[in-house]
């Protein structure tokens, strides 16, 4: 595989996964294919073509390319949220019908089937969830282990799905960056395939597949929106219609909007640096973009300048209404990072960047499903018609002791019309959830306090009861 660096242009040849460079120690992305003419139809393919893409991938032998039908997904044209906001070319391009429902399946295929012609026998893989989760599946239909080292919080439902593809699960530190550093250390000491999205160059051409369908669908649009968490997947669809653009397929590119959430925006805050200085909020729950420092920061800035597109950060309590309308208004039920993308649609259209003939395209990265607490929410939400005064009473409790840690009597004083048993019960009933959690113990009380959980679900009940 033949490497260039981003930042001194050192070419370097290696069969092995590499990504610093050796002379400045920046960041290395493979070089592009060389590839024959191709038409813009070619882009253009059915569910589970991925590997049609192959010439544009350094070359991995048929024998060991793995596929789980990925790819090939659909650009939706907006319905209903388009028209409520004037736009007459709104799309999402739906990676939630990828097997594992997100995106990183095209890593998943790519990376695993490398291994593969590696003849490794063993996977290691730190992310924020979905690259853990689309790694954990192909590794075991290939028949390779699988270690995933995730950060404390992440979505449940990523972490579930690492179980149920047979993965190892460790939990190293708060944020991906600090299991990034295990997992470097980890394929340093024992021999482990690399599979962690900023440790290989790889998990950059396989997402970049993702540009030429939508270019294959719907052309190329005026506006392309993902949301960042280390800004890896905005270069790589960057990157493949560049060379798209170098071998004469189209001739413009899109403008580049990168969307994060405010507060936990390090590639936003950098883009806006000359405008002002962000302080940085403490957000509480993170969404599934959990990197702090992402390594693709000074380089994701630059592509967005250099295409005269956005970096925008969207206020949370935005993100969980959002989610909603996207599913009650499209059918798409997106995880809360791609809901990031429509609420900047809207942020652009009030602030009149975008004309609205515009095509404008967002990318869906994942599925609803994998954060259960969304889920939580919204049940919850529709249950208070039948059960309303049970659940107000637990919202209550909830606010309560996310202020300070109470015991039993003192929440039934604040709360008034209850009887003790009553309050225990919601207690217990809100422990095993583990949405509260035992705090103290003084003069024989037991004093309950909110959990991490806990403070997300109050957090979404109260976007949702804001709502209606
Ligand atoms: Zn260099």
């Amino acid at each position: 595989m033949e490497y260039k660096c981003t930042n001194c242009n050192e070419q370097i040849k290696s069969e092995k996964i590499k990504h610093k460079c050796s002379k400045c120690g920046d960041l290395l992305l493979l070089k592009p294919q060389i590839i024959d003419a191709i038409n813009i139809d070619e882009l253009r393919i059915g569910k589970g073509d991925f590997w049609k893409y192959h010439k544009f991938f350094p070359a991995i032998e048929k024998k060991f390319q793995i596929s789980l039908s990925e790819g090939g997904t659909n650009c939706i044209k907006s319905k209903n949220l388009g028209k409520s906001l004037g736009l007459s070319n709104l799309f999402f391009k739906d990676e939630t019908q990828n097997p594992t429902n997100s995106f990183k399946d095209r890593v998943g295929a790519l990376l695993v089937s490398h291994a593969n012609s590696q003849n490794y026998k063993k996977i290691i893989c730190a992310s924020a969830g979905n690259q853990g989760a689309s790694i954990a599946a192909y590794s075991s239909y290939a028949g390779i282990k699988c270690l995933n080292i995730i950060p404390k919080r992440i979505d449940e439902g990523k972490r579930a799905q690492m179980y149920a593809y047979d993965s190892v699960v460790e939990i190293k530190g708060d944020t991906v960056d600090e299991s990034l550093i295990h997992a470097e250390k980890r394929a340093n000491e024992e021999d482990f395939y690399q599979a962690t999205a900023e440790l290989n160059p790889l998990t950059i051409e396989a997402q970049k597949t993702i540009g030429y369908e939508i270019v294959g669908e719907i052309g190329v649009p005026d506006w392309l929106i993902v949301p960042m968490g280390s800004g890896g997947c905005l270069i790589s669809i960057w990157k493949g219609l560049n060379e798209l653009k170098e071998l004469g397929v189209i001739n413009e590119l899109p403008k580049m909007v990168g969307a994060q959430v405010e507060g936990w925006s390090p590639i936003v805050d950098k883009y806006n640096l000359k405008k002002q200085v962000k302080s940085s909020l403490k957000v509480t729950h993170t969404l599934g973009i959990l990197v702090k420092n992402p390594i693709y920061k000074d380089l994701a800035v630059k592509i967005i300048k250099e295409s005269n597109g956005k970096a925008i950060a969207i206020n949370e309590n935005l993100i969980l209404p959002t989610e909603r309308k996207l599913a009650s208004s499209e059918g798409i039920f997106a995880e809360p990072s791609s809901a990031l993308t429509v609420a900047s649609v809207k942020q652009l259209n009030d602030q009149n960047i975008i004309d609205k003939n515009e095509k404008i395209c967002c990318l869906i990265t994942g599925s609803g499903l994998k954060a259960p607490y969304v889920l939580q929410a919204l049940t919850h939400k529709s249950k208070t018609v039948g059960i309303g005064a049970l659940l107000s009473t637990k919202l209550k409790i909830l606010q309560l002791i996310e202020l300070e840690s109470m015991y039993g009597t003192q929440i039934q004083k604040n709360l008034g019309d209850i009887s003790l048993p009553a309050v225990y019960q919601h207690l217990s009933e809100l422990e095993i959830r583990d949405l509260i959690a035992r705090d103290k113990k003084q003069e024989k009380r037991i004093y309950y306090k909110i959990t991490v959980k806990g403070k997300k679900v109050l957090k979404a009940m109260q976007t949702l009861v804001d709502l209606f």
